[in-house]
C-alpha cells in the first residue's frame, strides 16, 4: 500500500467504524509538524487528545525509550525493576501526593480511582455494604468501559451497551449546589474533570473547583479529579486543578504522562486513600512496565522544568486573544486555558466536522467535537509563529463558507 486512498480504503473495509478519522494517512512527525503517506505537511493541532504535549518525538522522551528498549521492557508486577521507584517516587512528588497506582491507558486509572474510592467508603467511611455512591458530572468524558459508560450522558457512548453498572449520580457540571443537594450517606467520592475536554473544552465557573474542595472536605469525601486531559502542562499549569489553588485527594493521570510514545496512566493519592488497596485487589500485566516507566520519568524530568506549563501559559494567552477576534466573524464562542481552546462555530454557517475538513486541506489538523466546536491543543512545543498561522487557517477556513 502507497497512497492514502489505498490505506483508508482497507482501513474503512476492514477495521470497526468506532471512530471517523479525517482523510489523511500520517507517516512521520516531529515537534508539531506531521507528514503524510504523500509527503504532504501539516500542522498538528489536536496533539494526540493532548497526549503530545511534549510534541512529537520530543529527543528527551525518544532518547529515554531507546535506552531502556536496549535494556529491559517488561518485568510484571510479579518482580520489582529498576525503573518503577523513580517513577512512583517522582510521579508522587511531582503531585504532592504519597502513593502512585499506575495503569495504562485513561478508563483504566478512572476504573482505579472509582474502585479505590469504593473500598475507601466502606473501610474508612464505614458505608454499607454495597451502598458506595459516586457523584459524577453531566456531559463528563472520562473513558469508554462498561462501568465509566453506564454513567455518561452521552447517547452515543452510553445507549445500548447496559446492563449498567450502578452506583453513581450524574449533577450538572459547574454547579456545587446541584453537587450538595445530591451527597447523602453513602456519598463516597465526587469524580470531576477540572475542564471537560470532550464536551468542547468547557471551563467551569470560577470558584467551582474551589467549592467542590470545600464541600468534600466538610462531608468527608473524597474529590477526584480526572486530570487525564486537562493536566500536565496543557493549561499553563502542572494540573488544571492549580488554577484555583485545589489540591483533590485523587488525581487521575494519563495521555500525556506516556510522552506520546506508550500508554501511561496512574492515579495518585495520599496512603490513607491508596493505602486500602491490598495485594491481589487490583493490578495489570502492563501496568508501571519498565519501558512505560522509563518515558513517564522523562516526562516528569521535563515537567519538573516548569518550561513546558509557562510555554503554555505564554502561547495561550497569544492563542486565546486572537480566538476571540474572530467573535462575531463565523464564531459564536471561545473557551480554554492556556493552550487549549474549544471554538464554536456558527452552526448556521456549517459544522466542525466541515470546518475540520477546510482546515486539513489547509494544512492543519484539529477535530470538531459537539457538533459544532473546534478544539485547538498544538504540540507545546509548537512556535508562536505556527501558532498564529493555524488561527489564520481557521479564519481563512471559516469564511469560506
Ligand atoms: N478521562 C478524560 C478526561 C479523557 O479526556 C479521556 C480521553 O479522552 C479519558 C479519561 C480516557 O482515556 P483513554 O482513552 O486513554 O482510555
Amino acid at each position: 500500500m502507497t497512497t492514502s486512498a489505498e490505506h483508508i480504503e482497507v482501513s474503512e473495509r476492514r477495521s470497526a467504524h468506532n471512530y471517523h478519522p479525517l482523510p489523511i494517512v500520517i507517516h512521520e512527525a516531529h515537534g508539531a509538524w506531521v507528514t503524510d503517506v504523500e509527503g504532504k505537511r501539516y500542522l498538528d493541532c489536536l496533539s494526540g487528545y493532548s497526549s503530545l504535549n511534549f510534541g512529537h518525538g520530543n529527543p528527551k522522551i525518544i532518547e529515554a525509550a531507546h535506552e531502556q528498549l536496549n535494556n529491559l521492557t517488561l518485568t510484571s508486577r510479579a518482580f520489582y525493576h529498576d525503573q518503577f521507584a523513580t517513577f512512583c517516587a517522582g510521579l508522587g512528588d511531582l503531585t504532592g501526593k504519597d502513593m502512585i497506582l499506575p495503569m495504562n491507558t485513561g478508563a483504566e486509572a478512572v476504573e482505579t480511582a472509582i474502585k479505590v474510592a469504593r473500598k475507601w467508603g466502606y473501610q474508612v467511611k464505614g458505608v454499607a455494604p454495597e451502598q458506595a455512591n459516586i457523584i459524577v458530572m453531566e456531559d463528563n468524558f472520562h473513558g469508554r468501559t462498561t462501568t465509566i459508560i453506564s454513567f455518561s450522558t452521552d447517547p452515543d457512548a452510553h445507549d445500548e451497551f447496559g446492563p449498567y453498572t450502578p452506583g453513581f449520580t450524574v449533577v450538572k457540571y459547574g454547579s456545587a449546589e446541584a453537587i450538595r443537594e445530591a451527597i447523602d450517606a453513602n456519598t463516597v467520592a465526587v469524580l470531576v474533570e477540572p475542564i471537560q475536554g470532550e464536551a468542547g473544552v468547557l471551563v467551569p465557573p470560577d470558584g467551582y473547583l474551589r467549592q467542590v474542595r470545600e464541600l468534600c472536605t466538610a462531608q468527608g469525601i473524597l474529590m477526584i479529579a480526572d486530570e487525564i486531559q486537562s493536566g500536565l502542562g496543557r493549561t499553563g499549569k502542572t494540573f488544571a486543578c492549580e488554577h484555583e489553588g485545589v489540591v483533590p485527594d485523587i488525581y487521575i493521570l494519563g495521555k500525556a504522562l506516556g510522552g506520546g510514545v506508550v500508554p501511561v496512566s496512574a492515579i495518585a493519592a495520599d496512603e490513607d486513600v491508596l493505602g486500602v488497596i491490598k495485594p491481589g485487589q487490583h493490578g495489570s500485566t502492563f501496568g508501571g512496565n519498565p519501558l512505560a516507566c522509563a518515558v513517564g520519568n522523562a516526562v516528569i524530568e521535563i515537567l519538573n522544568t516548569g518550561e513546558f506549563q509557562a510555554r503554555a501559559a505564554q502561547l495561550g494567552e497569544v492563542l486565546h486573544a486572537r480566538l476571540r477576534e474572530m467573535i462575531g466573524h463565523g464564531v459564536v464562542t471561545v473557551r480554554g486555558r492556556g493552550l487549549w481552546a474549544g471554538v464554536d462555530i456558527d452552526p448556521s454557517l456549517t459544522t466542525g466536522r466541515e470546518v475540520s475538513k477546510a482546515l486539513m486541506a489547509r494544512g492543519v489538523l484539529a477535530k470538531d467535537t459537539q457538533g459544532s466546536t473546534i478544539r485547538l491543543a498544538p504540540p507545546i512545543v509548537i512556535s508562536q509563529e505556527d501558532l498564529l498561522w493555524a488561527v489564520d487557517q481557521l479564519a481563512d477556513a471559516i469564511a469560506s463558507f
